[in-house]
């Protein structure tokens, strides 16, 4: 079931850099039973920070790429035919429930409908899980915790979350690093030498400074970290920076010749 897996205590935390008091928040959250939402661009490290917590506070972790196709069901679980017999099989979130695990819906806007129905009765103080096929009512056990992140940048008037889904999480918005920081990351994720480092956390500023007039989206934190990666791998700087910073951006001819220039004017 998608990308879901499964983090056991003792696992080793990975490395995650704080932007400021987001760990502090997302304990609190844990401790209090609260569930927590995270919004910002894709690639900023929310993933990571999840992974990162949930092995700090020694709990398992279901996480789940919401998509468009992406409903209740397959959070829940379905009756599938196993040898002839038909047999209950819980989904992610179900397990979760049950276990006292961490639960983390990834871009849950992209999710339909019917899940946030589902979400309701969790991020209440009820913290119940009705499975109407089973006719159980399961109660969260302790431990577990709802996570969402949803990127604000590009919801359609369609595709956002409803006040009424939104009031019900605390949320804590998500950015890209200040350049000093995406450095130490980046050079700490690819192991590329820090004034190689520098200059792509250099680039990677100028690009996002073109969202909104040439570009939809900023490069992302991920985007800088395969691009120093493919360096210290070998790959010369422009074909990695052009595989990794300038073709995932855009399609169009023109803003990929206007991005390969700046890029001559960083490395030139
Ligand atoms: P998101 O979930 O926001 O799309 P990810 O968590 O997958 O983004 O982050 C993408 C990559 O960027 C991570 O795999 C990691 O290499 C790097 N990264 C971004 N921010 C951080 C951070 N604060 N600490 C450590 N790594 C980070």
């Amino acid at each position: 079931m998608d990308g879901s897996f499964d983090q056991r205590e003792g696992v080793q935390a990975p490395f995650y850099l704080a932007q400021g008091d987001e760990c502090e928040v997302f304990a609190a959250a844990h401790a209090n039973t609260l569930p927590l939402l995270l919004k910002g661009p894709t690639g900023c490290g929310k993933t990571r920070f999840v992974t990162h917590m949930a092995a700090q506070l020694g709990r398992p972790l279901y996480t789940v790429a919401c998509h468009d196709d992406l409903s209740a069901a397959d959070l829940i679980g379905r009756y599938l035919l196993k040898g002839g017999e038909t047999v209950w099989v819980d989904g992610p979130l179900t397990r979760a429930v049950r276990e006292g695990a961490i639960c983390y819906l990834d871009e849950v806007v992209e999710a339909r409908k019917d899940v946030t129905v589902v979400l309701h009765p969790l991020t209440d103080d009820r913290r119940i899980l009705p499975i109407d096929r089973t006719g159980e009512e399961l109660e969260a056990a302790p431990g577990f915790m709802l996570v969402a992140s949803y990127n604000p940048g590009y919801q359609n008037i369609l595709k956002t979350l409803k006040p009424s889904t939104r009031q019900r999480f605390l949320s804590l918005e998500f950015d890209f690093p200040a350049p000093s920081e995406e450095e130490r990351i980046v050079a700490q994720e690819s192991g590329l030498d820090p004034a190689r480092v520098k200059a792509l956390v250099r680039l990677a500023g100028k690009l996002r400074g073109l969202k909104g007039q040439d570009l939809e989206e900023g490069v992302s934190t991920r985007l800088v970290v395969y691009a120093a990666t493919l360096i210290q791998q070998g790959m010369p700087v422009e074909r990695a920076i052009r595989a990794a910073m300038v073709e995932p951006l855009t399609d169009d001819e023109d803003i990929k010749r206007g991005l390969l220039d700046l890029v001559t004017a960083v490395f030139g």
